[in-house]
């Protein structure tokens, strides 16, 4: 009988794809279990990009060692993912965890688990794996949504983000797997796939085929097939991109383009290889192709050398830009980045909060704004699942990638709708089914 396997996830998109393809790679010894209690191991899949997500995640691994390992021997502990490196001679020492491994090693599990082997730890970086023979389980799917990797690392090297050096260089998957786990979502009536990467649109495959070619062969595969992307780098937003998400209804019009900052000293120091009228420029050209796409962004708050005038530049860039959505932090410095070794983190606590507060009020008012202008519009949305506030209602998603409530009709989950927009908050947008109808 097999064993049973319990993966907590944290952090982005890229890793709740990656305990997909651990949860593929175990399916040999282990199935899934979604309840902890029963779970012979419970692998932790981490996230190392902020601060405080690695200290949730330290506390949860104290929490179970407190609910399981110490009481019952028999559950074993990994932790997995981009945690690996930074903490594994810590929490080996400590006694915290029984197998480390790092993104690249996910392979090495069934030897790292089994009992026989004296091995517990595997944090080694590769440039080629890409998991791209491993038809990932998707355990936690709604059976709408998928997510595919298509490329790994990021040679950005950001001077804030420790990306680089929990996940190694850029490496791009070949596009013959990438088909081919499409094809089984289309089988198994998937609607929706989101491509994932560090830096999704600098994929490239043997020095010519990019990845807009990527895009427009998915989007020709079929029509029904709705295609996402995240997550984009501005500097690799290229025309060829746009134009080929203007020409195809299923490639879905969102564009997240972190900016990161609005000033251009801040960006230099950031190590974003753009400016701010580069980046503006990049802007105009979505506008242009696609009128009706949503953009959406990541601010930091508060980096470096950051003095009011730059804090200025960032809330002018959101004002002219009119984001429709941002994820928005304050600064925190990681260890082992270029910023923590060489900049100054010299901007007060009290000061990255007051900036980061009227960062977020003026996106607020921003997304209200946009929510508001689609009221009276139709749109079509496939619907993903039940509301959270009521089972009468479902929880659907347009093209702009905006959430809509609507009450519940003949129509079911995985089914492309119209829907009519009546009201909204600046996070949700609410309507009525008026017609059915299939992209
Ligand atoms: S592009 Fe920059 S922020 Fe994004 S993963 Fe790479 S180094 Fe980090």
């Amino acid at each position: 009988m097999k064993k049973k396997l319990y993966i907590e996830t944290y952090g982005c998109q890229m890793n709740v794809a990656d305990s997909e393809v651990v949860a593929s790679i175990l399916s040999d010894e282990y199935v899934i279990c979604t309840d902890e209690k029963e779970a012979d191991v419970i692998l932790v899949n981490t996230c190392a990009i902020r601060e405080n997500a690695e200290q949730k995640v330290l506390k949860r691994i104290q929490e179970l060692n407190v609910l399981y390992r110490k009481k019952q021997k028999k559950v074993k502990l990994g932790l997995i993912g981009c945690m690996a490196e930074r903490f594994s001679t810590q929490l080996l020492k400590e006694d915290k965890v029984d197998i480390i491994a790092g993104p690249d090693a996910y392979r090495s599990l069934p030897i790292l688990l089994d009992e026989n082997e004296k091995d517990n730890v595997n944090t080694v970086l590769s440039t080629v794996e890409t998991y791209d023979d491993i038809i990932p389980i998707r355990y936690a799917s709604n059976g709408v949504a998928a997510f595919v990797s298509i490329m790994r690392g990021c040679n950005n090297f950001c001077s804030y983000c420790v990306v680089p050096y929990t996940r190694g260089r850029e490496r791009s998957r070949d596009p013959k797997t990438i088909m081919h786990d499409i094809e089984i979502l289309i089988e198994k009536a998937y609607k929706e796939i989101t491509f994932l990467g560090q830096n999704v649109n600098s994929y490239i495959w043997e020095n010519d085929y990019r990845f807009h070619h990527l895009m427009e062969d998915v989007a020709r595969l079929n029509q029904n097939l709705r295609i996402r992307f995240a997550t984009s780098h501005p500097k690799d937003l290229s025309d060829n991109l746009l134009k080929i998400m203007a020409a195809y209804p299923n490639i879905c019009k969102s564009i997240h383009l972190p900016a990161q900052s609005g000033s251009n000293q801040v960006l230099q120091k950031m190590n974003r290889k753009y400016t701010r009228e580069w980046y503006l420029e990049r802007v105009d050209a979505i506008k242009k192709y696609m009128p009706e796409a949503t953009i959406s962004t990541d601010l930091i708050a508060g980096f470096c050398g950051e003095t009011e005038e730059d804090h200025q530049a960032t809330l002018s860039l959101m004002q002219t830009v009119a984001y429709d959505y941002a994820f928005m932090f304050k600064y925190s410095e990681r260890s082992g980045t270029f910023a923590a070794k060489q900049l100054k983190d010299d901007v007060a606590e009290e000061v990255k909060t007051r900036r980061l507060e009227e960062i977020i009020a003026v996106q607020r008012n921003s997304s209200h704004k946009s929510n508001l202008a689609d009221i009276g519009k139709t749109f079509e949305v496939l619907i993903e699942g039940h509301s959270k506030r009521s089972a009468d209602f479902y929880f659907a998603r347009n093209s702009q990638n905006k959430v809509i409530v609507f009450p519940k009709t003949k129509h079911t989950i995985g089914d492309y709708v119209n829907v009519k927009v009546e009201s909204c908050t600046a996070a949700t947008l609410f309507g009525k089914a008026v017609e059915e109808k299939t992209i």
